[in-house]
């Protein structure tokens, strides 16, 4: 279904035996992609959290992007913090607290909370923006064709939902009627959650799908265009931006940019990971 679409995610840079499947039948996307990534230029390898993680592939030895500080400020929602007792929530407590939410009004339309779905101790988190309707009906994020394409992302990189080594989460956890753009307030709202999720998950490489999801991580009103290729921090974690695969589906050429945003998370979340083998641990 997926190469009826035009889609061929294959493994880049997951190791060797990848990498000779990669070179005898490359995606039409990688080599320009990685070739024609914007600002991917070698520099200082980007700062790393310290989060330890059972190695899912052999460290793959490049240079990235350096980090840098988060984009201009967006002035319609404050910076959410995670005060009260939602910091301290384990994930059951967590979960709870999400399914019974009425902090905001989109829990008046909803008919399931979206809280998350994969591997709590991960490597790698996915952020999107909200659940549309499939992921408002099945409680989970990303189903339907786009949740099918961004499978087939992970695959490529040797990650699944179900398998282990991702965890996947939106900013929001309802449903905004009629799949509108929400309110700063609601995700001012909302990405508490969020928030002790990543800090629950200490995920060594967080990537963001969508522009609404980009836009309210980073607080910025920048395009993805313009922010992509670059490596960012969120709450201290590594963060690249890539486009929403639904987006893709509409504009199959862009699976080029979106083959080179996963080559570069790549290289970061290799480097985050070598970075913590050999960091010495406590006797
Ligand atoms: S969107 Fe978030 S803050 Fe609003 S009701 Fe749902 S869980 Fe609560």
């Amino acid at each position: 279904m997926l190469a009826e679409m035009g889609i061929a995610w294959l493994p880049g840079l997951v190791g060797a035996q990848a990498a000779a499947a990669s070179a005898a039948a490359r995606p039409v996307a990688s080599p320009a992609a990685q070739a024609a990534a914007p600002g991917v230029v070698a520099s200082p390898p980007a700062a790393v959290p310290a989060a330890a993680r059972a190695p899912a592939s052999a460290p793959v030895p490049l240079s990235v992007p350096a980090a840098e500080p988060a984009p201009a400020v967006r002035t319609a929602a404050p910076e959410p913090t995670l005060a009260g007792p939602v910091a301290t929530l384990d994930w059951a407590s967590l979960a709870s607290t999400v399914a019974g939410c009425r902090a905001c009004g989109l829990c008046e339309g909803r008919r399931n909370t979206v809280f998350g779905v994969g591997d709590r101790q991960a490597g790698w988190m996915v952020v999107g923006e909200a659940p549309g309707e499939q992921e408002d009906l099945r409680g989970e994020p990303f189903v339907g064709p786009a949740g099918q394409l961004l499978d087939a992302m992970l695959r490529s990189l040797g990650l699944s939902r179900s398998g282990g080594g991702v965890y996947i989460a939106n900013v929001l956890k309802c449903r905004p009627p009629g799949n509108r753009n929400p309110e700063p307030a609601e995700v001012a709202s909302c990405e508490p959650f969020l928030r002790r999720q990543v800090e629950l998950v200490a995920p060594r490489i967080i990537l963001a799908l969508g522009r609404f999801a980009v836009q309210s991580l980073l607080r910025t009103d920048e395009p993805i265009g313009r922010l992509r290729g670059r490596v960012h921090q969120y709450q201290g974690i590594p963060l690249v931006v890539s486009y929403h695969p639904a987006y893709l589906l509409r504009n199959l050429p862009d699976k080029a940019k979106a083959w080179a945003d996963l080559c570069l998370a790549q290289q970061v979340a290799a480097q985050a990971q070598a970075g913590s083998a050999g960091r010495p641990t406590a006797a």
